[in-house]
């Protein structure tokens, strides 16, 4: 099984309803030429630190594989981009997805950058800690995907890609 490091602290039945009804995803396109703009906002802004674009990776567990991509690259650290404001529902999984590129990198220095009014820049070092939080949360996911139970959802579905499907009959005959 394969699990993006994007998904990091989503809402789980999100994740879940990703691995099993990928096709099913409805993206908000606003939010997605939303994200564009700041990767290129950023390129500009950071290009005095000679960033450069990450590449496709795979972390390989037991039970599932970890893939992902950096947004950008320097030699000695990996810059994750968020479009928005720096609240902590967005530092939190923000820092962790980080922290699983910057092993996927084998850099122990990461930026996690906003882009916004006001760009903001987070500087991180690397933390097992975070890497186990990441893993924890995957690893629970695995286990609702084995016993083919599906998971509770979390109350921030305001803009969510399979809000509709989720919750209603559909999801119930997984
Ligand atoms: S609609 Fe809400 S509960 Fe359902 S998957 Fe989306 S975020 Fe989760």
């Amino acid at each position: 099984m394969r699990f993006s490091v994007s998904w990091v602290l989503h809402c789980m039945r999100w994740s879940y309803l990703k691995c099993f009804m990928p096709d099913r995803e409805r993206f908000d396109r606003r939010l997605v030429k939303k994200g564009r703009r700041a990767e290129e906002q950023a390129k500009r802004e950071f290009s005095y630190m000679k960033i450069r674009r990450g590449r496709n990776r795979e972390l390989y567990f037991k039970n599932y594989t970890l893939v992902g991509r950096p947004d950008f690259l320097t030699r000695e650290a990996v810059l994750e981009i968020k479009s928005g404001r720096p609240s902590y529902s967005y530092i939190l999984p923000g820092l962790i997805q980080l922290n699983l590129y910057m092993l996927m990198e084998g850099k122990r220095t990461g930026l996690l950058i906003f882009i916004g009014e006001n760009t903001k820049v987070i500087h991180a070092r690397f933390s097992t800690h975070a890497v186990r939080q990441g893993m924890a949360y995957f690893d629970a996911l695995w286990e609702h995907i084995q016993k083919g139970v599906i998971p509770e959802g979390q109350p921030v579905c305001n803009s969510c890609s399979f809000a509709h499907v989720c919750g209603g009959k559909y999801v119930e005959s997984l």
